[in-house]
């Protein structure tokens, strides 16, 4: 292995433990915040319950969560820095290694033989890595493990063209409060709009990951990111469902193009948990690390 390769391998391994152990600064504050604005005792405790867990985890390094989540990396691969085809071996080996360092729960189940134990499986799918190739020499990556009860709340739909705007808004709402308790709210509500059946849910999923509490940069969708927002904390869902608190912490909508005659939505839901880190690489192994994303 040369000496870049294995500078990819401990920095994957450092971001899944990243993920796992360290809650954001951004969402630490606003739930902070939102604790200081919640009346109720309920929902105050539920929230005194989550930082001090995210406090606990972060100090001793420990996951913030029992489920650990099912690995997933997001790669922007620069088309002049010196590895590729390498690196899907390098991330499924630092996913190996985080799962016995960090360690990680074991979340890839082989549906004939059982858990693999090491949350690598089948046929090279988990963890799941998305590629992008893009101008410049760096390697990016962002590893984001996500937990198995949001990500069965996650929801799509196939809507009528004509049902247009208002039907994705109703959609979305409907979806979320189908969620309820079950994902551990308050929720990161990720909404994909066009593409096809499976374009819209990995909208959905890179909208979770859009900057905290920025709205787009296109006004109508701005607009509607922000009426969601509201609506969705409407519903008082409440921190872990209890009624009480904020429901939802932020909202992102990611589009493109959709066929003339389909309006694929999807909606992809985490739980207060959205654990994710991001590195950026250098050729001569120089190595940003950045939480925020
Ligand atoms: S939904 Fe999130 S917080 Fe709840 S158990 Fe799963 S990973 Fe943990």
């Amino acid at each position: 292995m040369s000496d870049l390769e294995k500078l990819v391998e401990e920095t994957a391994v450092e971001l899944l433990r990243i993920a796992a152990t360290e809650l954001p600064d951004e969402y630490v504050e606003e739930m902070n915040s939102l604790m200081g604005e919640t009346r109720g005792a309920v929902g105050k405790a539920q929230l005194k319950n989550i930082l001090e867990d995210a406090d606990i985890a972060r100090k001793n390094s420990m996951p913030m969560c029992q489920d650990t989540g099912i690995v997933a990396f997001m790669v922007k691969l620069g088309d002049e820095f010196p590895l590729r085809s390498e690196l899907k071996k390098i991330l499924v080996e630092a996913t190996k290694i985080a799962t016995e360092q960090v360690p990680l729960r074991p979340n890839a189940v082989d549906m004939f033989k059982g858990n693999t134990g090491n949350n690598v499986g089948l046929n090279g799918y988990v963890p799941i890595i998305y590629w992008d190739v893009v101008p410049g020499d760096n390697l990016e990556i962002i590893a984001m493990p996500k937990g198995g009860g949001s990500t069965n709340v996650a929801a799509s739909r196939m809507l009528k063209p004509g049902l247009g705007i208002k039907g994705v808004k109703q959609f979305v709402v409907e979806a979320v409060a189908k969620a309820g308790s079950l994902g551990c709210p308050p929720y990161f509500v990720g909404v994909g709009v066009g593409g096809g059946e499976d374009l819209c849910m990995k909208l959905a999923k890179n909208a979770l990951l859009k900057p905290f509490k920025v709205r787009s940069e296109k006004k109508e969708v701005a607009a509607i990111e922000e009426e969601l927002y509201r609506k969705l904390n409407e519903l008082e869902i409440g921190a872990m469902g209890l009624g009480e608190g904020p429901s939802v912490m932020d909202v992102h909508m990611e589009m493109a193009a959709r066929h003339p005659a389909s309006l694929p939505v999807g909606v992809v839901i985490s739980c207060w948990a959205l654990r994710h880190a991001k590195a950026t690489i250098s050729p001569d192994g120089e190595v940003r690390i950045d939480t925020s994303v």
